[in-house]
């Protein structure tokens, strides 16, 4: 199978799944990772706002079917700060690809 552009430039191993002994396939080039930040705001309790986004690659286990993320890129491509980030992350969303991390 075919390597994907990310795997040739950083020349990372794909992920191998525990379970099945065997790597996984890339399912999705270029998903979404919004990573929440917690905020101890409400007593008793937190909320979470976005803070950085990141783009990534979504891998399936052919065999079972386990799904994780890997391949991340050097940094975020946004953050909370900069102009374009709520616009960043529609371009996922409205996609489909967007997945929050709760940390
Ligand atoms: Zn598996």
């Amino acid at each position: 199978m075919a390597k994907t552009e990310k795997q040739v430039i950083s020349g990372y191993h794909r992920p191998v799944c525990k379970k099945c002994n065997c790597e996984m396939h890339p399912e999705t080039n270029g998903v979404g990772i919004l990573d929440m930040a917690e905020f101890h705001t409400i007593p008793g309790g937190s909320s979470y706002e976005p803070h950085e986004l990141y783009d990534a690659d979504l891998w399936k286990c052919p065999k079972c079917g386990v799904e994780v993320v890997g391949g991340f890129g050097f940094g975020p491509i946004s953050a909370h700060y900069e102009k374009d980030f709520q616009e960043q992350i529609n371009r996922y969303e409205k996609r489909g690809l967007l997945i929050k991390n709760m940390g």
